[in-house]
């Protein structure tokens, strides 16, 4: 009974990992679709702009690339190693993906506190649910209104963000002027599978692999809505307290490895 509940685990790590990176997958899709689409009804116009949807098409196909190295990684058993990660310099390299993937009807506002902390964590999975989350955002503003990115150095106090442990702490928040979720859907959010959107939209995989990557990074994601109102998604990491390690040949084999 003992190997056989192991076993069942063991499968539903590998499902909802599976699901995650379908998830991620189709996201980095739809963008090479997007860009690609663009390039073909600009055809005739201007070459700058069409070589720029070419670009992102590339730029999405070479992420959807880099995702499934890491799966490839991960079936040979190689853990994922978090790293010392400035946040401030990883969500603002992500702009243009990021003005890519909402279209030009959303208006990003980026505020990145000049003194952010340092966080130790996985920087594939961080860059991967900020995209989830602004893409979130954009479903729920049906392509049109406005998303603010933050940062900010917080200290947290017992009991005030979920279960966390008193200390220091970066938040990471995605705002939107939204639609804002009733109470019921809340609740539900960070079920794996739970999606109010249709069939082929929505996999309700987004905001459960979020909170998995929270939690295992040693902190949490608090949900903050209003009906009519928007949303603001916080993700909380630990200040990384670490000094980075001297140890050129690791992060250089990582670096190759990686790109
Ligand atoms: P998916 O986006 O595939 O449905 P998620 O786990 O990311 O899966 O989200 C689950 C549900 O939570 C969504 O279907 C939606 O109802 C709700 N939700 C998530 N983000 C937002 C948001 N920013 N505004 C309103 N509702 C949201």
């Amino acid at each position: 009974a003992e190997a056989q509940l192991r076993q069942v685990q063991k499968m539903e790590a590998v499902g909802q990992l599976t699901g995650g990176i379908a998830h991620d997958f189709n996201n980095m899709l739809a963008v090479v679709v997007g860009g690609v689409d663009l390039a073909r009804r600009r055809l005739n116009g201007p070459r700058r702009e069409v070589m720029a949807h070419l670009n992102n098409a590339m730029e999405g196909a070479t992420r959807a690339a880099a995702l499934t190295r890491r799966l490839l990684s991960f079936a040979r058993s190689e853990p994922l190693l978090p790293e010392r990660v400035e946040p401030r310099q990883l969500v603002g390299g992500m702009s243009d993906l990021l003005d890519r993937t909402l279209g030009e009807r959303v208006r990003i506002k980026v505020d990145l506190a000049a003194d952010t902390w340092p966080v130790y964590v996985d920087p594939h999975q961080l860059e991967n649910a900020i995209v989830n989350l602004a893409v979130n955002a954009r479903d729920a503003m049906d392509g049109a209104g406005r998303l603010k990115i933050s940062t900010a150095n917080v200290k947290v106090s017992a009991n005030e963000v979920g279960d966390i442990r008193p200390g220091e702490y970066v938040r990471i928040s995605v705002t939107d002027t939204g639609c804002g979720m009733p109470p019921e859907v809340k609740e539900r959010a960070f079920e794996p599978f739970f999606t109010t959107k249709p069939v082929g939209k929505g996999t309700g995989l987004g905001l459960s692999q979020i909170f998995g990557f929270a939690h295992q990074s040693g902190g949490e994601v608090g949900i903050d809505s209003q009906v009519g109102k928007g949303t603001t998604v916080s993700i909380y990491l630990p200040r990384s307290s670490v000094q980075p390690p001297i140890r050129l040949h690791a992060a250089t084999s990582r670096m190759n490895e990686e790109e």
